[in-house]
């Protein structure tokens, strides 16, 4: 166990007390710096963004702005192409119903993957509702990673978009953006990735992905829910009308006829989530000066470490690839991933058990649920041993 990772641990107050925590995928626990820098907003310095005329808005509208700017960055990205939203649903929902409803007709396609969270799949159904546009899912390989070979087949001129996670929040396995946007651009069309579970792992440069879309949210890492963002290139969010209409999102409004505000406020009608949109900054600058790429190898050996373990037991079945972006879904055999992830809590371990809102990959699986341990940085060996441990003591219980 490296001291780097005791001192990280000692930085989050919701863990401790021989909590051990590994449901990271589902939602990261919070740092000091993230809790101190929401209550300072929502306390010492709250104030409204963009409308006020007195100094305490203005400094607001000042940190909100930089803000975006911190979130831009740390993507690679610029800042007119970050769109501040409740989170990645929100987001994907956004592109769906304003770009979607805009450019998708009836006959057009849209490519999916078998491993799709949810939210990257009924917001398309809900568009194949509006518009009659036609879903394919491309399959996965033996191992748990989207096939781009056959995505390369099945692709034709009638897609429009490719829509796909960059990486599963089931099996942990990584996406070839690069390769996918090269498929996707390949017939004309788009591709969105969801980076949900990207994010608060993996290094990211929008030009690099050469992605057109890409969604997630802050509370995977390190930040508050119900803020997120979506990063789009300019010119497509420049072509694309508002979705929710309302204050912060016009240029001048009679009852005759609005105009709309540019790209991103375009897409920002209401009072924004100021206190959210301020912590999200602070865990992205905490996870910047620990690093990604210190992220991804901690929890990259942490997810190898796991799988190895659990590969000695011969009552282990293990979902996914060898390498995993630190997220391990497995099954005890003859035990329920509820009954396991029960008795793991009574021993202080929390994983997650269930369909982790993919039930097509649970079907695609065979299985009703998985069990699933995801780490985060302030994961260390402690926690694979105590979810080791309980898993001995389930096996007793069971028989
Ligand atoms: N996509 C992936 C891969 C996820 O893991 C999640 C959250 O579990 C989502 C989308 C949805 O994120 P949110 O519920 O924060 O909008």
């Amino acid at each position: 166990m490296s001291t780097a990772t005791i001192t990280l641990k000692d930085q989050f107050p919701g863990l401790g007390g021989g909590w051990h925590y590994l449901d990271t995928a589902a939602t990261a626990q919070k740092p000091q710096a993230v809790i101190d820098a929401t209550v300072n907003a929502l306390g010492r310095d709250y104030a409204t963004v963009h409308r006020g005329v007195y100094a305490r808005s203005a400094e607001m509208t000042l940190a909100f702005e930089a803000a975006r700017r911190r979130t831009a960055a740390f993507i690679c990205g610029s800042e007119e192409e970050v769109v501040f939203t409740r989170g990645a649903t929100e987001a994907i929902n956004l592109v769906a119903q304003t770009w979607g409803v805009q450019n998708l007709k009836a006959g057009d396609r849209i490519l999916l993957s078998t491993l799709e969270h949810h939210a990257n799949i009924v917001p398309w159904q809900l568009l194949r509702e509006r518009t009659g546009v036609e879903i394919d899912v491309c399959p996965l390989t033996a191992d748990g990673r989207i096939d781009l070979d056959a995505a390369e087949s099945m692709l034709t001129p009638a897609h429009k978009l490719v829509s796909l996670a960059h990486v599963s929040n089931v099996l942990g396995s990584m996406l070839d953006v690069r390769r996918a946007a090269d498929l996707a651009h390949g017939v004309g069309a788009k591709l969105l990735v969801d980076g949900c579970q990207a994010v608060p792992r993996l290094a990211l440069d929008m030009a690099a992905l050469d992605c057109d879309f890409y969604v997630f949210s802050a509370h995977k890492l390190y930040g508050p829910t119900g803020v997120g963002a979506l990063w789009a290139r300019a010119e497509i969010l420049e072509s694309m009308p508002p979705w929710h209409g309302g204050g912060a999102m016009i240029d001048r409004v009679t009852f005759e006829k609005t105009t709309y505000a540019p790209p991103p406020q375009r897409f920002e009608a209401g009072t924004p989530m100021i206190v959210e949109v301020i912590g999200m900054a602070a865990a992205i600058d905490w996870l910047a000066a620990i690093g990604l790429d210190r992220a991804e190898q901690h929890e990259r050996e942490l997810g190898a470490k796991l799988r190895e373990a659990l590969r000695m037991r011969n009552d282990v079945t293990l979902f996914g690839p060898e390498e995993t972006a630190g997220i391990v879904s497995f099954a005890l055999d003859g035990v329920h991933p509820h009954d396991l992830g029960t008795i793991l809590d009574e021993e202080g371990v929390a994983i997650r058990a269930g369909h982790h809102c993919a039930q097509p990959l649970m079907d695609h699986l065979g299985v009703p649920a998985t069990a699933r341990a995801s780490f985060g940085l302030y994961s260390d060996e402690s926690d694979i041993e105590a979810l080791l441990k309980g898993i001995e003591r389930t096996r007793r219980i069971f028989g």
